[in-house]
């Protein structure tokens, strides 16, 4: 299989030409800014932010040993998401795969673009089964979105499995890896060198503690990124959000890495402890920070649980996760009273 980028965008994306803002146009340093309409009166926030993000993307950068022209920063994950399908597929025509179960935005952002779906089922134990999706594919198959370690499974999916997909589609493999902070397997971006095809998604808002600024990036080849800048909005990350995402990654990463640990720590022992109680059926393995816990009567005990004041995911209506619930780790003050309660409503 040879792969070839420019085979796989939309025509009308491949000959666009992307908006100027005044910051595209002039990217040095000046002493009067007349130039983008802006108030001049400092107070903080009166200029436009850097478009592309240069300070925190060589930040990011150095932590994932990846280039900042590899990077693309976007707000929250699901942004790179959506501007996948507005680069690769053509509304009405094309077609993408995901896996079930799964995240839910591939399917709703598939649905807002009018892209049709093909849905690759996992095997029981949560994996991937090549063949099926190989055989799912046709020459209008633009994306394939996995996700690893998955949500709302917990598991991360073989690698080469994962690897034999990027070697044999001629479209774009989607690695989403919001939780690998969480796990002991490697991250896919260090292989984003190797396959051309290869886009690989991840987010400050698990691990790192900023789901509120809403910041997430695709890492992929250089020429990929490039799409990714070419259709976004000009100013898509604000001012606050890279200046707090900058201020994170300089002076509390070992707090964000403590924390990982704590939560790691926490869920392992909260795996334990689920795995004692006589109604829980099965405590499915994870390497993200949530539990996925199939248990007799979910919806019924999710909706005690809430009587007493906590929310957990009653993801019991998802395929193959029939009276399932996703408990997300908190501190360790909240775990334990989930377990309590959850003993007091299971008695
Ligand atoms: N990917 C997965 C697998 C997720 O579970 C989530 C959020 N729940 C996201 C992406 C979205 O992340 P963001 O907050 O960066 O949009």
């Amino acid at each position: 299989m040879k792969f070839n980028l420019n085979d796989i965008i939309r025509p009308n994306i491949l000959s666009l030409a992307p908006y100027q803002c005044a910051r595209d146009e002039f990217e040095g340093v000046a002493s009067i800014y007349l130039d983008a309409n802006e108030n001049p009166y400092d107070n903080g926030l009166n200029r436009y932010p850097d478009p592309y993000q240069a300070e925190l993307k060589s930040h990011i950068g150095r932590i994932k040993g990846v280039d900042s022209h590899q990077i693309f920063l976007g707000n929250g994950s699901d942004e790179a998401i959506d501007l996948l399908y507005r680069i690769f597929c053509r509304p009405g025509r094309d077609n993408y795969i995901s896996i079930s179960p799964s995240y839910g935005m591939y399917d709703v952002c598939g649905k807002v673009n009018d892209i049709e779906r093909r849905e690759a089922v996992l095997t029981a134990d949560f994996q991937i089964d090549v063949p099926q999706i190989q055989n799912l594919w046709d020459e209008n198959t633009k994306l394939i979105f996995l996700c690893s370690p998955n949500n709302p499974t917990g598991n991360t999916l073989n690698r080469e499995d994962i690897i034999t997909l990027c070697r044999s589609f001629n479209g774009i493999v989607v690695v989403d890896e919001a939780y690998i902070d969480f796990a002991t397997t490697p991250s896919f971006t260090n292989e984003i060198n190797h396959y051309p095809n290869l886009v690989v998604l991840q987010t400050f808002s698990k691990a790192w503690g900023l789901a509120g600024i809403r910041l997430g990036m695709a890492m992929a080849a250089e020429n990929i990124i490039a799409l990714f800048n070419k259709v976004k909005y000009p100013y898509n990350v604000n001012v606050l959000t890279q200046q707090k995402a900058l201020d994170t990654l300089i002076h509390q990463a070992d707090t964000v890495n403590l924390q990982i640990a704590e939560i790691v720590k926490e869920r392992d022992k909260m795996s334990e402890r689920l795995r004692s109680i006589p109604h829980v059926e099965r405590v499915y393995p994870t390497e993200a920070n949530f539990i996925l816990v199939k248990i007799k009567e979910a919806s019924r005990c999710y909706l005690q649980l809430l009587d007493e004041g906590t929310v957990v995911r009653n993801r019991s209506k998802v395929i193959l996760c029939d009276d399932c619930l996703r408990v997300t780790i908190g501190t360790p003050e909240e775990n334990k009273k989930f377990i309590e309660q959850l003993l007091a409503i299971l008695d």
